[in-house]
């Protein structure tokens, strides 16, 4: 499987499958390092990575890590970043299989790489989903800005259960917007998708946000509703679910995070909306755009 996904996966003389992705962090885009503990950036560099394995639905195995530091006081840099990289590692077995280190006259760049195995019931992709799946996810969304952006928890075991009791048809984690993430998982499945607003789980964090914003009381859900839809960094997952499976999962509720079916997929194309008063209309994908 190659460009496209959220992982490549690649067969093995033996059979087996095992699923690459590549991130590239670059300090004042995806972290500001002067205002946050490099412990934090150290984990998050490798929480992408990890979360792109989970998307797949494959277990993490080992990460190769390269990183560009500043001249200036970069070795301690490196070390603080490895603080919060290895506990994560830790947490889900895996090792640090080995890396580069440069330095030069640029800001702190720090690139993960992450290898992963692919379970007996094979990758979960983005192509999968069909007309009368359900839109099934992880978790809330919005607000990340606000520190969940750093601090996720990359849904590994989630994927992992979940594949193995239930019928996924296809993945995606929310790296740049819930509905822009949503609306490639769709395209890439050749459907639509149809969003029922008054569903999404919307994070404490989106209100709080749009707070900080201005948003008076009355602005709030619709502010809050708006961050969820489209800031990204939400580290959640969107699963295509065949329906029954879908209403067995809601009713299930078998993980230590909430399962939400916000929506359907459809015949046909784009993404699409369901609104307060129940009609279908247009909606557009929004999200961060590199
Ligand atoms: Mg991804």
């Amino acid at each position: 499987l190659g460009p496209g996904d959220d992982a490549a996966v690649l067969r093995l003389a033996d059979g087996a499958e095992c699923a690459v992705t590549v991130d590239l962090l670059t300090d004042g885009v995806d972290f500001r390092i002067g205002e946050v503990a490099p412990g934090r950036v150290g984990r998050k560099a490798l929480a992408v990575s990890i979360s792109d394995i989970a998307a797949m639905a494959a277990r993490p195995l080992a990460a190769v890590i390269a990183l560009a530091l500043p001249r200036r006081g970069g070795k301690q840099l490196a070390i603080g970043l490895y603080e919060g990289l290895i506990p994560l590692a830790e947490k889900y077995d895996m090792s640090i299989a080995g890396g580069d280190i440069n330095s030069w006259d640029g800001p702190l760049v720090i690139s993960t790489t992450v290898i992963g195995q692919i379970t007996a019931r094979g990758p979960l992709c983005r192509h999968g989903a069909r007309p009368g799946d359900r839109i099934v996810v992880t978790g809330q969304f919005g607000g990340s800005i606000l520190g969940r952006h750093l601090d996720f928890d990359p849904r590994v075991d989630e994927a992992l259960w979940l594949t193995e009791n239930y019928d996924l048809r296809a993945g995606i984690d929310v790296s740049d917007g819930l509905s822009l993430d949503l609306s490639r998982l769709a395209a890439e499945s050749g459907c639509g998708a149809v969003i029922d607003l008054a569903l999404v789980p919307v994070a404490d964090a989106a209100r709080e946000l749009s707070r900080q914003q201005g948003a008076t009381e009355a602005e709030l859900d619709s502010a809050a509703l708006e961050h969820a839809l489209s800031d990204g960094e939400d580290f959640e997952l969107i699963l295509a679910v065949a329906p029954e499976d879908a209403a067995q999962m809601i009713a299930d509720q078998p993980l230590s995070i909430t399962l939400t079916d916000i929506g359907q997929f459809i015949d046909q194309r784009g993404l699409w909306q369901i609104d307060a008063d129940g009609r279908r209309c247009p909606l557009e994908a929004k999200g961060y755009l590199h």
